[in-house]
């Protein structure tokens, strides 16, 4: 089948077109600046017709068969991807207050596809579906009851698909049934997020209500103090400076003064100290979680590591693997070292855990999704 998998945020527009027959990338790209003004599209339909105009010669040879989209927020009612209708639409739209930067993009990306091809079956996969097996005692807050009830302010959990896609590949790398499969995956991206799965299921996840609660992450501070906010809140910052403050410039940016993970480990290296202290509190942080999902899970039969830092960053690996030694973790250095777009075993055989990189896909996730749905109510 054929799939343009779209990724829409407030003023950009990511797509590619996949085959999820031979799993080609047949076209992908980026259209930005939407509603910026200064020659950018004014909205996302203009956005829909500048990618139609680049896939034109594409969708000539081979016209598609559906649209995937990736929606942020599923809230309590969507735990697996389903086929598109306006009252699907307006479920995502009533959604908008817990993901106000994301999920009014999306609606406008599945109606600007509406709009110009009505017949176009498309399906929408969410990021925090693959987290709707938690149970009560990992997604409540210690609140009262009626913030759940009035606001549902609960842990919903972010980067879904990837924790699922990487799941699969790793029990599968392990040659383990995927509903006997314990495990702990780290996504280290800009965003970071860990998963603890137990029989295949998500059971834990270290993003809450939003996507800045747990690790340490490129420009997000994860877990820290509430008190901070109201003390801040006190010395006269407004709710949206806050906001700013905690998600676009704390993290590594906040500790070093740039997000980048390969010049954190350079500066590192040439004896920077704010970046010794930003690769510690971020390994440091990140060990302490992967010890507690350890737990959760009941013995993890692997530790996967994914996404940009996960799957290149070696040297973040094995600072990470070094403050596991009470787990008996134990990386190969050489395997360690090894660049490769495939799954692999990192750790050495007697590691008491073995350790994985299992490169992620979204769109390949997302692909294969809507072509399952659309096969499926077909
Ligand atoms: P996003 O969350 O934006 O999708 P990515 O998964 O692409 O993020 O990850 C971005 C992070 O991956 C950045 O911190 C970047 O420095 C890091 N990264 C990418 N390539 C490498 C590499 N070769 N070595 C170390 N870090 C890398």
């Amino acid at each position: 089948m054929r799939v343009l998998v779209i990724n829409s945020g407030s003023s950009s527009l990511k797509y590619q077109v996949r085959d999820t027959d031979t799993n080609e990338v047949a076209a992908s790209g980026l259209i930005d600046r939407i509603g910026e003004g200064a020659g950018g599209p004014a909205d996302h339909g203009e956005a829909m017709d500048l990618v139609a105009a680049a896939l034109e010669g594409e969708l000539v040879q081979k016209p598609l068969d559906a649209v995937g989209h990736r929606v942020v927020h599923g809230g309590e009612r969507f735990s697996e991807p389903v086929r598109i209708n306006n009252e699907i639409t307006r479920a995502i739209e009533r959604l908008n207050p817990l993901a106000p930067l994301h999920n009014p993009a999306n609606v406008l990306g599945i109606r600007a596809i509406t709009a110009k091809w009505p017949d176009m079956p498309q399906v929408a996969v969410f990021d925090t579906a693959f987290h709707r097996t938690l149970p009560e005692h990992a997604w409540r807050y210690a609140v009262p009851d009626s913030l759940y009830r009035q606001y549902g302010i609960r842990r919903y959990g972010f980067h879904g698909t990837s924790h699922e896609f990487v799941t699969g590949r790793a029990a599968e790398l392990m040659g383990v049934p995927l509903t006997d499969f314990n495990a702990v995956v780290a996504h280290l991206g800009n965003g970071v997020s860990l998963t603890a799965i137990q029989g295949g299921a998500s059971v834990d996840t270290s993003m809450g209500f939003t996507p800045l609660e747990g690790l340490v992450m490129g420009t997000r501070s994860g877990d820290i103090d509430p008190s901070i906010l109201i003390f801040l809140q006190r010395q006269g910052m407004s709710a949206d400076e806050i906001d700013t403050l905690l998600n676009r410039e704390s993290g590594l940016k906040g500790l070093f003064g740039d997000n980048d993970m390969r010049a954190i480990v350079d500066a590192a290296a040439a004896g920077n100290s704010k970046a010794r202290v930003a690769l510690d509190i971020a390994s440091y942080r990140l060990a302490k979680y992967i010890g507690g999902y350890h737990v959760a899970v009941g013995g993890a039969h692997a530790l996967v590591f994914t996404a940009g830092i996960g799957e290149n960053s070696a040297d973040f690996r094995a600072l990470v693997a070094s403050r596991l030694g009470a787990l008996g973790v134990k990386l190969d250095g050489e395997a360690n070292l090894v660049r490769s777009g495939g799954p692999r075993v990192v750790s050495a055989p007697d590691s008491a855990i073995p350790v994985l990189v299992v490169p992620t896909d979204e769109e390949q996730a997302i692909a294969e999704a809507t072509a399952a749905v659309v096969q499926r109510s077909a």
